[in-house]
């Protein structure tokens, strides 16, 4: 059987999808140049970015070009990264790692590619103030760079869809669970909550973000692939959840009040965003709706076991 090829397999929703993808069976090529791949994945340690894929890498090259299919995880995430090279990391890893392996798929194999609720810059309200949930077709208003760069990535997407190239988007709003990368509002705060620092969050309790169950994100995205949804979908909740009942669910999950202490937002730092769902609910059937106290005792419960567990 051909096998799959996930790129970022080693990241927080990469060893998800690797997990969701071989409990339907499909065999497992991950990409990514972490060498801390998901057990079930045969691993290709590969620096796409910097290496010329064919010429310098030649597996990472090989499983593209046999891949029965691609999901494009790998890149660099996070709007809020102030690191003097950030601006040269999301060129590399989100635009031009992205071209590579839509280059380097042949363009009848599906490739599915890891986008970012940030390129519509944030939900807008209608009259009476209410929140209007993005939709697919709306124009794109990314704000700060990183969302650029997955414009960017999108606009890779369009010209391999305009040459008849098999390709799908999936607009991930913020991702929870299990693994949740460490820079992650959740991550930090179960982490300072639970050592009894104080939590820090950005310009308001008010703002609202839309949060998605990462297993849920998994599922979305294999079956983009098995219903050949080769269109543009968001993978959302379809709620937008307020940083104050985030930071309750936090407190639940670590049994303890939490010392909260709000910093100033940046200006990439929308106030809210909130998923469009229909669209992958009609295609799909797919529904992104999440229990946020169960999810975040879960991804609580999972950084306990990694925080207790011996070194290996
Ligand atoms: P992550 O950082 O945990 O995983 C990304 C993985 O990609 C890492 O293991 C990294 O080593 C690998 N990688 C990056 N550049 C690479 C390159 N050039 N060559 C090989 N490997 C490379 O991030 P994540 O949270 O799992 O996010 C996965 C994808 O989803 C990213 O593209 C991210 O922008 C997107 N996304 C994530 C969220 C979220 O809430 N986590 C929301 C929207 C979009």
């Amino acid at each position: 059987m051909a096998e799959v090829v996930v790129t970022g397999a080693a990241g927080f929703i990469g060893r998800h999808l690797v997990a969701r993808l071989t409990d339907a069976g499909w065999a497992v090529v991950g990409l990514d140049r972490r060498a801390a791949m998901p057990r079930a994945a045969r691993a290709v340690v590969a620096d796409l970015a910097s290496a010329d894929l064919t010429a310098r890498d030649d597996a990472a090259a090989a499983a593209l070009r046999n891949a029965a299919a691609v999901f494009h995880l790998a890149g660099c995430p996070g709007v809020r990264t102030a690191e003097p090279d950030i601006a040269q990391r999301r060129w590399r890893d989100n635009v031009l790692a992205g071209r590579r392996v839509l280059a380097a798929t042949p363009p009848d194999v599906p490739v599915v590619v890891a986008s970012s609720s940030s390129v519509y810059g944030g939900a807008a309200r209608d009259a009476g103030g209410a929140l209007r949930p993005s939709h697919e077709a709306d124009p794109l208003r990314p704000l700060g760079g990183y969302a650029r760069s997955k414009a960017q990535l999108e606009q890779a997407c369009a010209a391999r869809a305009a040459a008849g190239g098999a390709v799908a988007v999936a607009r991930l709003f913020t991702v929870a669970g299990a693994g949740q990368r460490p820079d992650m509002a959740i991550a930090r705060w179960l982490d300072a909550g639970r050592a009894g620092r104080p939590v820090e969050a950005y310009g308001s309790l008010r703002r609202r973000r839309d949060f998605t169950d990462v297993r849920a994100v998994a599922d979305g995205l294999v079956r983009m692939l098995e219903a050949e949804a080769m269109t543009t979908l968001n993978l959302g909740s379809g709620r937008a959840r307020s940083l104050a009942e985030v930071l309750d669910a936090v407190a639940a999950a670590v049994g303890r009040p939490l010392e909260v202490v709000v910093e100033p937002a940046g200006p990439e730092e929308v106030g809210a965003t909130l998923a469009d769902t229909r669209r992958a609910a009609r295609l799909l059937g797919w529904e992104g709706d999440t229990d946020l106290d169960a999810l975040v005792a879960w991804q609580a419960q999972a950084a306990e076991v990694a925080a207790t567990a011996p070194a290996s």
